[in-house]
């Protein structure tokens, strides 16, 4: 039987994003997917959102992305444009690129990382005992694991074979996409009508049109054809405009779920195995990616030794409120999209909210992933939050902080002038003394005081602030980093 340190049930964005964070920490991590081929069937995702792009910057990959997808500088909820350019990031803009293109740029620097993909074959079962998982492959051949990542989509078989409840609310809206030729000019933009929003748009090749149809009763099991399209067009419009020659027909409903628990002993669930949700506000893909992230290093330090296996709970910890309020937007933006006087007139005030500088900037701060805050306790605002990109001045000249992070190693940044001495853990984190004279701001929070040194863990969360004194540091490094080495 072969085996590996890791395997992962699913080579989406997320599967694909985790096996990157263990390929880089030198993790032996195999990924099973079921496709035979990156292509994805379907519409999906649009694009990334400023936290996403801030994180794969973290990891050089930034660039990759941004020249292969198209800057905006506006996102929306409900209806209502928020601005987000003089959000305090590198990457204030949202980036259009769609899944497609997402996954197959992943799926290329996976293979520079000499991942291991067995596709074209399903996980179809696992048995976990004290030292490992078995996990059954469709085609007859079984993998030993240490750990068992299901990244396998909202169906996620792993996380029912697991036992792990999925609550949440039953879909009460469906609603109809699909590319579609049509024979006459259709009626372009969106029309409003009892039953909900409907819209045309022109793809960019001026010839096919996107329909997102909402439609008159919830429809969730059958895959939907043309016919279907046509017949919810006539309903809306009187007519289906000469609907023909369909590129993809599917539908999504407003559906929200999430995992109880991310982590059954040596199984554990991200992306959309451990969420779903309606699409609105295009967060799905980026929080899953944003789970990666958050694991991939947790689970690196367990699977070498350095660290204990308790610190895969603070996956859970850290990651389940942030997708619980993803699916409380997403609720909040369906019911906005209700047709009746009432929930108009809601619709009306919160869009009346929206457009003030205030709630504007908490809202985009919310759906682009910039106001992310675990909570690691009380402290310094930067404490559980993202670190910020600054400019820093170095023995090594001028460098940037999320440069610090390409390699996936924690840094401890020493703006003070007395310096740090972590020698027990000189090899897992590096210490830079760094000078900076701009001002720190964060999203939402706005100017905070300068702090006199930060640890950053690898996803670029801060786990300690200095602040003149070195009190909590070795805490700080020995819960996140490891014992300390002895000498
Ligand atoms: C219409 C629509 C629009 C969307 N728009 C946006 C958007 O604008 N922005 C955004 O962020 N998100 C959006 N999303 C959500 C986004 O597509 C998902 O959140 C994202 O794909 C989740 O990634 P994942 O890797 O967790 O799961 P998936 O993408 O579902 O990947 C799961 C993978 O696991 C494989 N698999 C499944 N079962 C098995 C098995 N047993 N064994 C082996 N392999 C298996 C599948 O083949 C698949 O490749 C949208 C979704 C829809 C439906």
């Amino acid at each position: 039987m072969k085996s590996h340190a890791v395997v992962i049930a699913g080579g989406g964005p997320t599967g694909l994003m985790l096996a990157g964070e263990l390929a880089l920490a030198g993790v032996d991590a195999a990924i099973v997917e079921r496709r035979t081929s990156q292509e994805l069937v379907g519409m999906r995702a649009k694009g990334l959102h400023s936290r996403t792009i801030e994180v794969l910057d973290q990891r050089g990959l930034a660039e990759l992305f941004v020249s292969q997808g198209q800057p905006h500088d506006a996102m929306s909820f409900h209806e209502t444009p928020l601005k987000i350019g003089d959000l305090p990031s590198r990457h204030n803009y949202t980036l259009a690129l769609q899944q497609n293109h997402f996954e197959r740029i992943l799926a290329e620097h996976i293979c520079e990382l000499d991942v291991p993909i067995y596709r074209g074959c399903d996980v179809t079962g696992f048995v976990q005992d004290e030292t490992g998982v078995d996990v059954a492959l469709s085609d007859g051949r079984s993998l030993r694991t240490e750990y068992l990542v299901g990244c396998d989509g909202g169906q996620s078989l792993i996380r029912k074979t697991a036992g792990i409840e999925f609550p949440g609310w039953d879909a009460t809206t469906s609603w109809l996409i699909a590319e579609i030729q049509t024979a006459e000019e259709p009626a372009w933009g969106f029309r409003h009508d009892t039953v909900g929003i409907h819209g045309i748009g022109k793809l960019d090749d001026g010839r096919r049109a996107f329909v997102v149809l909402t439609e008159r009763q919830v429809e969730s099991t059958a895959a939907p054809t043309l016919r279907d399209v046509s017949e919810t067009l006539i309903g809306i419009y009187g007519t289906d405009f000469g609907a023909h020659s369909p590129d993809c027909i599917s539908r999504f409903t407003d559906m929200a779920r999430q995992a109880a628990t991310y982590r059954d002993r040596r199984v554990l669930l991200a992306g959309d195995s451990a969420h779903v949700h309606p699409p609105m506000g295009g967060q799905g893909l980026n929080i899953g990616v944003q789970d990666a992230m958050n694991l991939g290093w947790k689970l690196a330090q367990v699977a070498k030794g350095i660290s204990p296996d308790s610190l895969l709970d603070t996956y859970h910890t850290e990651r389940h409120p942030v997708a619980a309020r993803v699916l409380r937007n997403t609720m909040a933006h369906v019911a906005l999209r209700r047709q009746d006087e009432r929930s108009k007139a809601l619709a009306d005030y919160v869009a009346q909210f929206l457009r003030m500088d205030e709630p504007r900037k908490r809202m985009a701060a919310e759906i682009s992933g910039l106001d992310v805050h675990y909570n690691l306790g009380e402290g310094h605002p930067l404490l559980g939050r993202r670190m910020p990109d600054l400019d820093l001045v170095t023995a090594n000249g001028s460098m940037r902080v999320f440069s610090l992070l390409h390699d996936a190693q924690p840094v401890l940044i020493n703006f003070g002038e007395r310096s740090f001495d972590i020698a027990p853990w000189a090899d897992r984190v590096q210490l830079v003394d760094a000078k900076y004279s701009g001002a720190w701001e964060l999203p939402v929070l706005g100017a905070v005081t300068a702090p006199t040194a930060v640890l950053v863990r690898p996803d670029g969360y801060v786990a300690w602030v200095g602040d003149l004194t070195q009190e909590g540091l070795l805490d700080a490094l020995t819960m996140w980093f490891g014992a300390p080495a002895v000498a």
